[in-house]
């Protein structure tokens, strides 16, 4: 059985602790391999190498920087097809939806082949007689980034990317489901000339999680997951003096207007709920049809939801995989039983689809006439099941979106751009798709949701992740009267 080890200082480093988890593929539902879970010593054993490393790595030039981050980007765009293959292997995603990951990823990446641009600071002359105030922006130090499974390539890249370029040194603690693909990208890191130490790998679970959250070495962690994981990281991380950006769990609502091209918010639904599974922070997992709109809506996802195929990555014509685990699988059916009992509908049940003995496989599922209080509607289900909600008015349907305890993306769906517009004003959610139905920002703004999808203040990536990779430090400065010095510059002095 292939053991997966930690990369600490630029090689790979076998787990001693003793304790390992398994790696599956959730096509087949056979183990492919181990993966070793650190303890406190290995934790250290990185952010000792990591500390090292900032030493020399944020005094190295802003223009090696940038080289690297330009051969790295080279290296991943070469190594696409290799990239997707070991995401979808142990995700399960099929390779197209791997292909989108990275592709998304891969943004992050140019974004901070800018790094010289991004880290100009101000300057403000002749603020008082003589005296000049600037600003610089400085990296933190050692910094770790903890991730989710669902999206194992770019959510890391989301934040090491503009970490690294900061001048920070990084430690990543990829989900131990598909910790592959993370140390695949520390080769190619290091193939594009990155100092050894300043990226580094430690697998684990709570145990590694907790030590970088008391590593008293470690100045700020990201981190991406579900809801109560994130909200224990950042009072956790905060209380221990750490700067933290924590994003949680969702629960996406779509609304469609009874003047929306049905046709367009049908495929936009489709696509938005079932890619990846629906194992996506941004997915549609609520449509909120709006009057008129609902009985045609219905109708045409229902029409839709036959024609897609659920198989494995290594079939050509699967648009669709298996969900991660066995027991997330369970879980995810379990809402399809509950719902009737509750008093929705299931139109569409993927339990009954067609699908491969082995794996961890459900069908596409659709269920109506649903509304809050239902666990359906209610929980994060982050699976192929897509509700209904029915509502009379607009009003109504911003006022349940605003309700709901995640804020993360929405999405409304309409040709009239008034409404659209002030949807944007009233709706309290961080990010906002007119007629696109996943709004994630590209890598030139931030991502970040609002109530339980984000706790603290800081969005990730773009701007907001410089912003958060640095501190600024302000100098005011004020040089010795010229009228002691000895040099004559020819022209009246400025104070
Ligand atoms: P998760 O919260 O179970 O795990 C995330 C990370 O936390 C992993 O590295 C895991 O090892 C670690 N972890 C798990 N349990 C822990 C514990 N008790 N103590 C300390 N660390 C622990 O999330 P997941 O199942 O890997 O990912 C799916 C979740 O992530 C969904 O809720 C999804 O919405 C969310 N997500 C959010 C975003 C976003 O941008 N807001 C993006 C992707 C995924």
């Amino acid at each position: 059985m292939r053991s997966i080890d930690h990369w600490i200082n630029g090689t790979l480093v076998p787990s001693t602790s003793g304790r390992t988890g398994p790696v599956f593929n959730p096509a087949t539902g056979s183990q492919q391999a181990t993966v070793g879970l650190a303890s406190v010593a290995e934790v250290d054993a990185a952010v000792a190498s990591a500390k090292e490393a900032f030493g020399f790595w944020r005094s190295t030039s802003l223009s090696k920087r940038s080289d690297i981050m330009f051969k790295f980007r080279q290296l991943v765009d070469e190594n696409r097809a290799k990239i997707a293959d070991l995401i979808s292997i142990e995700h399960g995603k099929v390779p197209s939806d791997a292909a989108g990951e990275l592709a998304r990823g891969l943004e992050n990446i140019e974004f901070a082949c800018g790094i010289p641009h991004l880290l100009k600071g101000g300057f403000s002359e002749q603020v008082s007689g003589g005296v000049d105030v600037y600003s610089i922006r400085q990296p933190l130090g050692v910094v770790a980034g903890i991730t989710p499974f669902n999206f194992p390539a770019m959510v890391p890249m989301w934040m090491f990317a503009n970490a690294i370029a900061c001048g920070n040194t990084f430690i990543l603690k990829p989900s131990e489901k598909d910790p592959s693909v993370s140390m695949f990208l520390a080769e190619l890191l290091a193939k594009a000339g990155l100092p050894a130490g300043v990226f580094n790998i430690v697998h684990g679970d709570k145990v590694a999680v907790d030590r970088i959250l008391d590593h008293p070495d470690i100045s700020a962690v990201s981190f991406v997951g579900s809801t109560p994981i994130a909200r224990y990281i950042y009072t956790t991380g905060t209380a221990n003096g750490k700067r933290v950006q924590a994003l949680g769990g969702a629960k996406n609502h779509m609304i469609v207007l009874p003047d929306a091209d049905i046709d367009m918010a049908a495929d936009a639904a489709v696509s938005a709920a079932y890619g990846s599974a629906g194992e996506r922070c941004m997915a549609i997992s609520v449509v909120v049809a709006v009057g008129g709109a609902a009985d045609p809506l219905v109708d045409a996802i229902a029409a839709r939801l036959p024609k897609l195929k659920v198989g494995p990555g290594t079939d050509p014509d699967a648009e669709m995989g298996p969900l991660i685990t066995e027991e997330h699988r369970d879980k995810v059916a379990s809402y399809l039983a509950a719902a009737p009992a509750e008093g929705a509908k299931v139109v569409i049940d993927g339990r009954q689809a067609d699908l491969p003995s082995d794996g961890y496989f459900l069908g596409v599922s659709l269920i109506d006439q649903v509304k809050p209080g239902m666990k359906c509607y209610d929980d994060e289900i982050f699976g192929p099941v897509l509700s209904v909600v029915r509502v009379d008015s607009y009003e109504e349907a911003v006022n349940l979106i605003n309700e709901h305890q995640y804020g993360n993306g929405t999405a409304i769906f309409t040709r009239d751009g008034g409404a659209a517009r002030q949807f944007q004003f009233d709706i309290n959610v961080g990010m906002v798709g007119i007629n696109v139905p996943i709004p994630v920002p590209v890598a030139y703004y931030s991502f970040g949701g609002w109530k339980a999808s984000l706790f603290g203040d800081a969005n990730m990536y773009g701007p907001a992740g410089i912003d958060f990779y640095t501190r600024t430090k302000t100098v005011t400065s004020r040089w010795p009267d010229p009228a002691t010095s000895s040099v004559d510059l020819g022209f009246p002095r400025t104070r």
